[in-house]
C-alpha cells in the first residue's frame, strides 16, 4: 500500500471536535487505499503552558526534564486521535517517539533525528492497521532520555517519517491554507502561493515564517519529499494548499517572492573592544559555548586600535549572552568599555531566487524603509535574501510597505 503522511498542527487538534474533523480527513485518505501515518502536535497553547510550568519551577532548568515535560502535550493528542479513529472503525494505534523509536541526538530541546526504523510500524500495517498516529516533536536519545526537536518540531517529525517510509506525499495541515507571500496575519494583501521552491521556503522559515520548521524544509529538500502545506479547515483535494518543490517545477519566478519577519530579536553591542587578531573568536567562542544563537554580526571600522562589535540573538538569550561576555571580561580574554542590549528590535527580510540574477533589490528595500522613516540598525545579505534589523514598533509597517513595493499581491 502507498504511504501518506498527514501532520496536524496545534490549532487543528485544539478541541475534541477538531480532532474529529481531522480524523475524518484521515478516513478519506484511508478510503482511497493509503496506509496513513498521522503526526500530531499538542493541542493549541499546551506546549506554551508546559514551558511556562518548567520555567516557573526551575528558571535554570535541566534540559532533560524540560523535554520530559514539554513533550507530553503530543502524547495526549496522539492517544485521542487514535481513539477517535477507532470510534470511526478505522484500525489505528498511537506511538510515542520512544516506541517507534525516533532516535535523536542528545541535544535536549533542539535534538536532531538520526534514525527512524520502519519495521515496527510496517509490520503493523501488514497486520491490518490502517493508521499509525505518532506523537510529533519528540524522540529518544541514545542514553534513553526523551528529547524534543525545538519549537515547531512536529513538522520535522512529519517530513522525517515521510522520508523513512518513502511516502507518496507529506501533507502539513495547519490554520492557514498554504504558504503566503508574507504572514497573512500581519498583511492582508498577502497572496497564497501555489508552489514555492525549497530554497525560498528554507530562507523564509529560517527568517521567521513559522508555517514550517526550518529543519523540516532541509530534510524535505535532502530526501526529495513531496511536501504540501494546506488548511485543516478548507477543502480536501489534491490541488489544495502550497506545494514546496524544486525550482525547476515553478513557472512563475518573481525576483522577490516573500517577506519574512521575526519579532523576538535582540541587538547587543560591545562598545570599544581592542581590535586585534583573534578578538572575534574570543567574543563568539564563549557565546557559542553558552548556547547563544548568534545571527547577524557587524564589526565597525577601527579607531585608534579599538572597535565596536554588534551582533543579534533571540531575546530570551540576552541574559545568557550577558553572563558569558561578563565572564570572558572578568577572565581577561576580552576587554570592552560597555555592553548594550537593545531588546526592542525585529528582523524583516525579503527573499527571492530571482535576486541571484537581478540587481537593485537591496537599494529598493532600503529606499522603501527610508520613505517610511524607518531606521535600519543592521543589514545582512545572502545570495537570495536581504535582512534588516529595525525598531520592533515598525515591523508590521515595514512588512506591509515592502509587500506593496515589490508588488507581491500580484502573480508574476
Ligand atoms: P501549526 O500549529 O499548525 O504548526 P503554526 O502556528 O506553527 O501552525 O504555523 C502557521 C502560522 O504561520 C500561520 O498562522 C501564520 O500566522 C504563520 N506564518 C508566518 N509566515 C507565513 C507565511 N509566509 N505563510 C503562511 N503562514 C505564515
Ligand atoms: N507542540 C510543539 C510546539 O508548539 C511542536 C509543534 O507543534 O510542532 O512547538
Ligand atoms: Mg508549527
Amino acid at each position: 500500500m502507498p504511504v501518506l503522511v498527514m501532520k496536524f498542527g496545534g490549532t487543528s487538534v485544539a478541541t475534541l471536535d477538531r480532532i474529529r474533523r481531522a480524523a475524518k480527513r484521515v478516513g478519506v485518505e484511508v478510503a482511497k487505499g493509503y496506509d496513513v501515518i498521522v503526526i500530531v502536535s499538542a493541542m493549541a497553547g499546551e506546549t506554551n503552558k508546559l514551558v511556562g510550568h518548567v520555567e516557573e519551577t526551575s528558571p535554570l532548568f535541566d534540559a532533560r526534564e524540560y523535554d520530559a515535560v514539554v513533550s507530553s502535550g503530543e502524547n495526549v493528542t496522539a492517544g485521542l486521535m487514535a481513539l477517535t479513529l477507532q470510534e470511526m472503525d478505522v484500525p489505528a494505534r498511537s506511538w510515542q517517539g520512544w516506541q517507534v523509536p525516533v532516535q535523536t541526538t542528545s541535544a535536549h530541546s533542539a535534538a536532531r533525528i538520526v534514525d527512524i526504523p520502519s519495521e515496527n510500524i510496517t509490520r503493523k500495517f501488514g497486520e491490518g492497521m490502517k493508521v499509525a498516529v505518532v506523537a510529533g516533536f519528540q524522540g529518544v536519545s541514545l542514553e534513553g532520555r526523551i528529547t524534543t526537536l525545538g519549537r515547531g518540531g512536529s513538522d520535522t517529525t512529519a517530513v522525517a517519517f515521510a522520508a523513512a517510509f518513502d511516502a507518496e506525499r507529506c501533507d502539513i495541515y495547519t490554520d492557514v491554507d498554504g504558504v503566503y507571500t508574507t504572514d497573512p496575519r500581519i498583511c492582508e494583501k498577502a497572496r497564497k502561493l501555489d508552489r514555492i521552491a525549497f530554497e525560498e521556503m528554507l530562507e523564509l522559515a529560517s527568517l521567521g515564517a513559522k508555517v514550517l520548521q526550518t529543519r523540516s524544509v532541509e530534510l524535505a529538500m535532502r530526501y526529495n519529499v513531496k511536501l504540501r502545506v494546506l488548511s485543516s479547515f478548507g477543502e480536501q483535494s489534491d490541488e489544495a494548499g502550497t506545494l514546496v518543490c524544486d525550482e525547476e517545477d515553478i513557472m512563475e519566478l518573481n525576483v522577490v517572492s516573500g517577506v519574512a519577519h521575526s519579532r523576538d530579536e535582540a541587538k547587543m553591542t560591545l562598545v570599544s573592544v581592542a581590535d586585534r587578531p583573534g578578538i572575534a573568536a574570543a567574543i563568539f567562542t564563549p557565546l557559542s559555548e553558552a548556547g547563544v544563537n548568534v545571527d547577524m554580526i557587524v564589526q565597525n571600522v577601527s579607531d585608534e586600535g579599538r572597535t565596536d562589535m554588534t551582533f543579534s540573538c533571540p531575546t530570551n538569550q540576552v541574559k545568557r549572552a550577558e553572563e558569558a561576555l561578563t565572564k570572558a571580561k572578568d577572565s581577561g580574554s576580552i576587554n570592552y568599555h560597555d555592553l548594550i542590549a537593545d531588546t526592542d528590535v525585529a528582523k524583516v527580510s525579503v527573499v527571492g531566487i530571482g535576486m541571484r540574477s537581478h540587481t537593485g533589490v537591496a537599494a529598493k528595500m532600503f529606499k522603501v524603509l527610508s520613505d517610511e522613516g524607518i531606521n535600519i540598525k543592521v543589514i545582512t545579505t545572502s545570495e537570495i535574501k536581504i535582512s534588516v534589523l529595525i525598531d520592533r514598533k515598525y515591523m508590521e509597517l515595514a512588512v506591509q510597505a515592502l509587500h506593496d513595493a515589490f508588488e507581491l499581491e500580484k502573480a508574476a
